[in-house]
């Protein structure tokens, strides 16, 4: 066929020039590198949600307003009925509406450098401008670069995630209030590791008409559900609700979801044991010779160590696969990030890494 296009000539140059995000094969091993739970549900609520399953009139189009499940998720939340609910298929996916929402020639998308990478990817899917301000050596907010940032570029969005990925932290809370009263446009708190953070925004959520607050079900327990949610005023979720398509959550997840929160008990004790497992091995981490290992209110830990890469690839070899974070951005020299799994699964990281480094070092 002589006058068909090739990918390069029609796809947009931005696009072409993205390499696709990897996500590396994890068959067989120790995975602590994405951010999961890694318990699964007591059996008899698996057992309820096979019941679901097996009755689920999956022939039909789900809920497009996902009634009950958004009620439940209010009640469980205890979110108050001024606010208004948008659901994503995974938060990543209400980034993408916000981004589309607002990708105006000339709009900005901002967020800290080095933050989550979704954020910069969706700015450049939808052709919107994307400034990441950079964080200060320790990860904490550079509020006079954040504040000259947002008079320079007046953007339509700041994401923000509380606390922050990859480094752990929460952001200092007054700087982050500045920066919601400079911003012209809206501020999106990402609360993705709100369960492991006990700290949060939702109870200022009424109080500034410009802020929007995201969360997930990801990392508490259901990954693999895909069901994330933003929360704030009519005023801005009516016009983000006409951007997301209206089957975007399944049934499957919707009654999932909804039996889940019922049982919001179980996420909440999961969360509790992460939360100590996650002391237990910063406290590990924090013994070794050379590591630095940094405060974290997420269910990850980020430390730096001499020849991080190689460490990493050792570690790979020896089945277990955390994040390598060296080389993706300045700050993150020699960083690695680990996901705290199970007691078991955290012990055979811990003794993994003494018997590498007392081997070669
Ligand atoms: C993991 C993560 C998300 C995305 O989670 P979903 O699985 O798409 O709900 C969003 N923000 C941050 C900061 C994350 O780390």
């Amino acid at each position: 066929m002589p006058n068909t296009y090739q990918p390069d000539q029609i796809i947009r140059p931005e696009i072409l020039a993205l390499s696709a995000y990897h996500v590396p094969p994890a068959a067989g091993m120790i995975k602590l590198d994405a951010m999961e739970n890694p318990y699964p549900l007591p059996l008899a609520l698996r057992e309820d949600i096979a019941c679901l399953a097996a009755q689920a009139p999956i022939n039909r189009y789900p809920d497009a307003s996902a009634t009950s499940l958004k009620a439940i998720l209010r009640q469980t939340l205890a979110i108050s009925d001024d606010t208004d609910i948008l659901l994503g298929n995974g938060s990543d996916e209400i980034i993408q509406i916000i981004a589309m929402a607002v990708a105006k020639p000339g709009a900005v998308v901002m967020s800290v450098e080095p933050a989550f990478v979704m954020f910069r990817m969706i700015a450049t899917f939808v052709n919107v401008q994307y400034v990441g301000v950079p964080l200060k050596q320790d990860f904490s907010l550079n509020i006079a670069a954040m504040l000259a940032a947002i008079e320079q570029h007046r953007p339509a969005v700041v994401f923000l995630a509380y606390p922050n990925n990859p480094t752990g932290n929460l952001f200092d809370e007054a700087a982050v209030l500045r920066i919601i009263q400079a911003t012209p446009g809206i501020v999106v708190i990402d609360e993705a590791y709100n369960a492991f953070a006990e700290a949060s925004f939702l109870d200022r959520l009424s109080r500034y008409s410009n802020v929007l607050l995201m969360r997930t079900l990801s990392k508490s327990g259901l990954a693999g559900l895909r069901l994330g949610f933003l929360l704030g005023s009519s005023a801005w979720i009516t016009q983000l609700e006409k951007v997301r398509l209206p089957y975007n959550i399944g049934i499957m997840t919707q009654l999932i979801a909804e039996k889940v929160l019922h049982h919001a008990d179980v996420l909440s004790q999961q969360a509790e044991t992460i939360k100590s497992e996650r002391t237990k091995l910063i406290s590990f981490l924090a013994t070794i010779e050379n590591v630095e290992v940094y405060p974290s209110k997420a269910n990850f830990i980020l430390f730096r160590i001499p020849a991080a890469s190689q460490i990493f690839q050792m570690l790979k070899q020896r089945k277990i696969l955390i994040k390598n974070l060296d080389g993706t951005h300045p700050l993150l020299t020699n960083c690695l990030r680990v996901t705290v799994g199970t007691p078991d699964e955290n012990a055979q990281f811990c003794a993994t890494l003494h018997a590498l480094l007392t081997e070669t070092v």
